[in-house]
C-alpha cells in the first residue's frame, strides 16, 4: 500500500524531543494541508492510536525513520485480556496516564522552538521546568480544549495564537522538580531524578518505577481532597486540567512524605486520603515489577505493616515495619 504514496513535498526536520503527532502536524502545515487531510492520505485509522503500518506510512511521507516516529506515537495493544499502551519506549498501564484527546503545551516553548514536546503527553507532567511555568490544554481566547486537528502547532482551531492568558499562575518548586524528575525518568537519565529527589525530597522510588507506575502511585495519594471521598470509577480516570494535576501531584507528594515516622493512628487518617483501589490496581497490575513491588510495600505501609495486603485484605494498626523504609532512603549518584 505504501507503494501508492508519494512523500510530501516540503520536508521537515524534526526537532529534538519533539512528539510524533506535534511533528507530523508540523509537516501537514507546512505542506497546506490538515493533520486529518494528511492521515487520510496516509490510510491511518486514527492519530490518537497509531498502528505500525499507519506510523510506517506516515515516516514514509515525511522522510523520516520509522524507528523515530514509532517512539513517539501511541499504540494500545491487549495483554492478559487489559489494555495496555506504548509510548517513548514504555508501557503505560492506564489510559488516565496520557493525554490521548486534548493536548497541553507551554506556549513560551511553542513560540521559541514552533514545535510540542513528547513529554507533554504525559498527564502527570503538568509543567514546563525551561520556562517554569503550567502547562495550558485549552485556548486562553475561545476557552476550547486544544486539539491536534488545530491549524499548527502555536495555533487554536479559533485561528488565534497560543498565548498564556495572565492569569496563569506559577507552578512551586516541587512541582517543577517533579516534572524534571519525569522528564528524566522518561529519558531513562537518572540526574534529574536524583536532583529533585535532593532538593525537593521527591521520593526516591521515583528513580526505579516506570513513568507509568509514578503516574499511578502519584496519582493514587493525591486525588482525594478529603478523607474517604468517593470517586467513581469515571472520574478515576478522567485526565485532569494541568492546573488540577499539578494540586493532585503537591498533595500526592506530601502525603507520601508524610508517611516516614507516622504513629499507627496518624497512618490511618492518610489511609482515608488515599484512593486505594489505584494503588491496589498498581501492585496487581502494574507494567514492571519495580511499579507493582513499590505499590504493594505502600499499601504495606499504610496496612500497618501487613504481610502482604494483597492477600489479608485491610488491617489496622502499629507501625511501619523495618525494611520498608528503603522505599524513602536517599538515592546514591
Ligand atoms: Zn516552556
Ligand atoms: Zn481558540
Amino acid at each position: 500500500m505504501l507503494n501508492d504514496l508519494q512523500p510530501l513535498p516540503v520536508a521537515v526536520s524534526a526537532r529534538e524531543g519533539e512528539s510524533g503527532l506535534g511533528f507530523l502536524l508540523r509537516c501537514s502545515h507546512a505542506n497546506g494541508v490538515t493533520l486529518s487531510e494528511l492521515a487520510n492520505y496516509a490510510g491511518a485509522q486514527s492519530i490518537r492510536w497509531m498502528t505500525t503500518r499507519d506510523a510506517e506510512a506516515f515516516a514514509f511521507l515525511a522522510g523520516v525513520s520509522p524507528e523515530w516516529l514509532i517512539t513517539r506515537l501511541k499504540y494500545r495493544r491487549h495483554v492478559d485480556r487489559r489494555r495496555r499502551y506504548s509510548f517513548l519506549g514504555w508501557d503505560w498501564g492506564s489510559v488516565a496516564s496520557l493525554r490521548v484527546k486534548h493536548a497541553q503545551v507551554c506556549p513560551e516553548c511553542l513560540q521559541e522552538s514552533m514545535s510540542c514536546k513528547a513529554e507533554w503527553e504525559v498527564a502527570a507532567a503538568p509543567a514546563c521546568p525551561v520556562h517554569q511555568t503550567m502547562l495550558i490544554d485549552r485556548c486562553p481566547h475561545c476557552g476550547i480544549a486544544l486539539s491536534w486537528q488545530r491549524p499548527a502547532v502555536e495555533i487554536c482551531c479559533c485561528g488565534r495564537y497560543l498565548r498564556r492568558s495572565a492569569a496563569s499562575a506559577r507552578p512551586s518548586a516541587r512541582i517543577l522538580a517533579w516534572c524534571s524528575a519525569m522528564k528524566g525518568r522518561l529519558e531513562r537519565n537518572s540526574a534529574a531524578v536524583v536532583a529533585g529527589v535532593r532538593t525537593c525530597a521527591l521520593p526516591s522510588w521515583l528513580n526505579h518505577i516506570s513513568p507509568d507506575g509514578a503516574s499511578r502511585l502519584i496519582h493514587a495519594f493525591g486525588v482525594l481532597s478529603r478523607p474517604g471521598e468517593r470517586m467513581s470509577s469515571a472520574r478515576a480516570v478522567e485526565v485532569p486540567s494541568p492546573d488540577e494535576m499539578a494540586v493532585i501531584v503537591e498533595r500526592g507528594l506530601a502525603r507520601v512524605g508524610s508517611m516516614l515516622g507516622q504513629l499507627s493512628e496518624e497512618i490511618q487518617t492518610l489511609r482515608l486520603l488515599v484512593y486505594e483501589p489505584g494503588l491496589l490496581r498498581l501492585a496487581k497490575q502494574g507494567v514492571e515489577a519495580a511499579d507493582q513491588e513499590t505499590a504493594r510495600q505502600l499499601l504495606k505501609m499504610l496496612d500497618g505493616g501487613a504481610s502482604d495486603p494483597l492477600r489479608h485484605g485491610p488491617r489496622r494498626g502499629g507501625r511501619p515495619a523495618k525494611g520498608q523504609l528503603e522505599l524513602f532512603d536517599r538515592v546514591e549518584g
